[in-house]
């Protein structure tokens, strides 16, 4: 039931965070994975568009899950839809440490989300492991459903620093081993 007590009603709003503080959150939990042995660059955030409450936090999943398709996105997004125990997603802003690949971001569209916001880009991950060289934009362009917003890169060089990290440049070596590629080291 609506409530509707007067003026001074849901008066304790939550401030907004902006795109930056947002990101610059998501970056701080993000490196948290570094204190152990398993760091990891990719983490993400779904946040409601509207009340700004966040649904959803999590890091990619691939290596404890053994499964090449729990990238950060997805895994967030199956959360945020089993929680809501919807498989839409319009209403919800997903942030990402780094521009979403072709799977995370045609999950997205199929999900509905409104707004895509993404730190570090593919290009920036490239540097370290495979990526495939298709544009989080290029993705939502060729959907015929609701496009979501893409906004991003935020807070570029903070996100980037993830994937710089003494940590994760040694963990890369170990991702990438025997793979054929070159890597920054
Ligand atoms: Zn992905």
């Amino acid at each position: 039931m609506a409530s509707t007590t007067g003026t001074a009603s849901k008066t304790t709003r939550i401030k907004k965070l902006s795109d930056s503080e947002r990101m610059r959150d998501l970056v701080s939990f993000t490196f948290k994975t570094y204190e152990g042995d398993s760091p990891n660059p990719f983490g993400c955030d779904i946040i409601n568009t509207k009340t700004d409450e966040r649904l959803v936090r999590c890091v990619n999943g691939v290596g404890i899950e053994n499964d090449p398709s729990s990238h950060g996105e997805v895994r967030a997004m199956r959360l945020g839809c089993k929680k809501l125990k919807t498989p839409s997603l319009r209403g919800y802003t997903l942030f990402t440490t780094c521009e979403p690949c072709p799977m995370c971001m045609s999950m997205a569209l199929w999900a509905g989300v409104d707004r895509v916001v993404y730190g570090a880009t593919i290009d920036d991950a490239a540097r370290h492991c495979f990526q495939i060289y298709l544009s989080a934009r290029e993705v939502a362009a060729k959907g015929d459903m609701p496009r979501p917003v893409v906004t991003g890169p935020i807070e570029q060089e903070l996100a980037y620093s993830l994937f710089t990290h003494p940590k994760m440049l040694a963990a890369f070596r170990v991702w990438m081993k025997g793979k054929r590629r070159k890597l920054v080291t």
